[in-house]
């Protein structure tokens, strides 16, 4: 069954996530700052306080096309590991473009829609929000203009094409058509942008229009709050209570839309599970960042958010994870982390393509590389149970398909892919870049 409402975890929270700060006044921002750029909608579930949002009625005949989404145990991965623990994976590559992205997609384009937005302008990383928006601002009849960084770009036209089918307009950033992307492009002519550069770009597009709005893929509360309905299906499903639930987190969304229902459960006392976020080595915000106010961008137009943050002008090294090449993370994920809700690891690169390459010849599925992280952490937990004979039940997300991305399986394949070291200097020298 599809839920009926979505979760909000922030009124169960023991304390409330630090708000966002105006860049010039330092103070909360107010809706009047937000309206730029977000529909009244959005900009009320972004700050609010009811427990359960109800999903609109043309929200969920959407979510038909692909929800519920299937919860399967990975038996023959559990075999060939030889593990006693039982392994269970929530599904979302089944959606139309291909993650758990469209969950968020939907819903923003319908609000937009609503109160009369003709255009969102939004950025991605590997493509898959750029290809989940264009495909939900096509449902409701939206013009949609995507940023799409230009490693990604670069590495995967085939996303390009699919946003182009759906009809959504999309430029490499840094682009020539902002002056936030002229300026990158002033600096270094070959730049392979990052998400902030790209959202720098659609903000500024977005708030130089009466009738455009930006849309966001991840980070923010109303986001988290939508994928809600990953998590809400998974209880119903398991029927059994986890012991480990682990997530890849790049802005958090996916994890966060997994774990937030287990996590009332667990805050009433009902299960006990351990609860692990798993990021990048090339982008470690959780373990290695710090947690401070930072912008959202690069170029400085967004609020301040109090988040784990590598320094909003860090740029990560061209992993084929795009989707987790962030700097910043969830502000209300990194309130929660501070608060020891939960754990966070990274892993490597190869780690991770091995544990993608290793669950497609067992389970049939080949993962986007961003599940692979919590692919890899799934088997490392499995491996451990082997040790201790215990047989934990593991759930995790395979929040997306790897369709696109047989480039980057390519390259690991032929011995061609590699890890990057990140040197303590390069996140110290973004950090003394925080606004004070
Ligand atoms: C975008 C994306 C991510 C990273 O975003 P989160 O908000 O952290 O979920 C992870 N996996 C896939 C498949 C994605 O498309």
């Amino acid at each position: 069954m599809i839920p009926s409402h979505w979760y909000n975890i922030v009124p169960d929270l023991p304390a409330p996530p630090p708000p966002p700060l105006h860049p010039a006044t330092r103070r909360p921002v107010g809706p009047g700052d937000l309206a730029p750029l977000f529909p009244m909608e959005l900009i009320g579930q972004e700050v609010s306080g009811e427990r359960f949002v109800a999903i609109p009625e043309e929200v969920l005949d959407v979510y038909r096309l692909w929800r519920p989404t299937p919860l399967l145990r990975a038996r023959r991965l559990e075999k060939a590991l030889g593990t006693p623990a039982r392994i269970y994976y929530k599904y979302e590559g089944g959606s139309p473009a291909g993650s758990h992205k469209p969950n968020t997609a939907v819903p923003q384009a319908y609000y937009n829609a609503r109160e009369g937005v003709r255009k969102l302008t939004t950025e991605t990383g590997a493509g898959q929000w750029g290809s989940a928006l264009a495909f939900a601002c096509a449902q409701f009849g939206l013009e949609c203009e995507v940023w799409m960084v230009r490693a990604s770009y670069d590495q995967k036209p085939y996303r390009r094409s699919l946003m182009q089918v759906y009809g959504a307009t999309v430029h490499a950033s840094p682009s020539p058509l902002t002056k936030a992307g002229s300026r990158v492009l002033a600096d270094s002519p070959d730049s392979t942008g990052s998400l902030g550069i790209a959202i720098s770009e659609a903000v500024e597009v977005a708030g130089a229009g009466e009738d455009v709005r930006y849309a966001l893929g991840s980070v923010l509360n109303h986001v988290l709050l939508h994928q809600t309905v990953i998590g809400e299906e998974a209880l119903a499903q398991l029927g059994a209570a986890p012991d480990v639930i682990i997530g890849c987190t790049g802005g958090g969304s996916n994890f966060a839309g997994l774990v937030f229902p287990f996590l009332r459960e667990k805050l009433a006392g009902r299960i006990d599970p351990v609860i692990r976020a798993v990021e990048p080595a090339a982008c470690p915000s959780f373990t290695r960042g710090v947690y401070a106010y930072d912008f959202g961008d690069t170029a400085g137009f967004t609020p301040l958010l109090k988040m784990h943050t590598l320094g909003h002008d860090f740029v990560p090294d061209p992993i084929h994870a795009g989707g987790l090449r962030y700097h910043g993370m969830s502000p209300l994920l990194s309130h929660m982390y501070e608060l020891g809700m939960f754990e966070a690891v990274s892993v490597s690169q190869t780690e991770c393509f091995e544990a993608g390459v290793r669950f497609a010849r067992t389970e049939g599925i080949v993962p986007a590389p961003e599940p692979t992280h919590a692919l890899a952490e799934t088997i490392a937990e499995a491996l451990r149970c082997k040790e201790s004979g215990e047989a934990k039940v593991i759930l995790t997300a395979l929040c997306g398909h790897g369709h696109f991305d047989l480039a980057a399986y390519d390259r690991y394949l032929s011995g061609a892919m590699e890890d990057f070291a990140l040197p303590q200097e390069r996140i110290d020298e973004a950090l003394a870049r925080l606004p004070g």
